[in-house]
């Protein structure tokens, strides 16, 4: 595996890719099993693999939670080595943000309600670098998590928007076996708040009402963000202690 850290190097070596299939997944490290199959689908449907760990400062709308953010980029790189991946990037905040975050990408109506509402000014960080690095690594498919389901539509709707040259390809939420999304903040969880967080998607799929719901999650100590029903899914984020989990369930008929 090839590991990339400066943006020219990748832009030299990226011109040598020209002609061949490229499958991108951007991360923020931490891997989990959930990102292994974007990446598992990636190399089925590509001829190059390329993922980026970059814990991205300005989707970040909290100090605390950027700080404690878990890095693992040894654990990481090996993880992405032993599963075939050809390239790693892994930019630093300076040479992505040589605008001083002057230039933004900003969605005026879908970015402004569930996760918009109580992270201001994420979702202007997250499609602000999503463009950035779509533009650097040019993939013919780039693949994101049904998890942050929300991300997935505004990516989806940036890149029709700006005639990005790309597929975006939705990919199913990996579980842990007790039925918790996993995710890269679930380490975050002591072993207590670990087995309540089951709690959160067994009643996202209960069947009962989003109000029902939200009394029983905060009945249990949940701080409850939203349970909100949007797009055929339920959606939801809560608070276990200081460690935010979200997840959205297939509403049935
Ligand atoms: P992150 O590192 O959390 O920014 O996630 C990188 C990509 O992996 C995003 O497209 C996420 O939606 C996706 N992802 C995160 N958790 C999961 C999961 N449990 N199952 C599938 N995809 C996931």
């Amino acid at each position: 595996m090839n590991i990339v850290t400066k943006i020219n190097d990748w832009q030299t070596l990226r011109k040598n890719l020209t002609g061949r299939s490229i499958g991108f997944v951007p991360t923020m490290g931490h891997l989990h099993a959930g990102h292994l199959s974007l990446c598992e689908r990636s190399r089925a449907e590509n001829e190059v693999t390329v993922v980026s760990i970059f814990v991205n400062p300005t989707q970040f709308n909290q100090a605390s939670d950027f700080q404690l953010y878990p890095r693992t980029i040894e654990q990481d790189t090996s993880l992405l080595a032993s599963h075939g991946v050809d390239y790693l990037f892994l930019p630093d905040a300076e040479s992505m943000y040589a605008d001083h975050y002057q230039i933004q990408v900003t969605e005026t109506e879908l970015s402004r309600e569930l996760e918009g509402e109580f992270r201001p000014g994420h979702f202007n960080g997250m499609l602000t670098v999503v463009l950035k690095l779509l533009n650097l690594v040019q993939a013919t498919r780039a693949y994101f998590g049904e998890k942050d389901y929300q991300q997935l539509l505004l990516v989806k709707k940036m890149v029709a928007a700006l005639f990005l040259p790309v597929d975006i390809i939705p990919c199913e939420t990996m579980r842990a076996e007790d039925g918790l999304a996993l995710s890269s903040r679930n380490s975050r969880l002591t072993p207590e708040q670990r087995q309540k967080a089951a709690h959160f998607p067994r009643l996202l799929q209960s069947g009962q009402c989003a109000e029902d719901i939200t009394k029983q999650l905060e009945l249990l100590g949940f701080k409850v963000d939203y349970i909100a029903d949007r797009w055929q899914r339920r959606l939801g984020a809560v608070w276990v202690d200081d460690v935010r989990l979200i997840d959205n369930v297939i509403l049935s008929p």
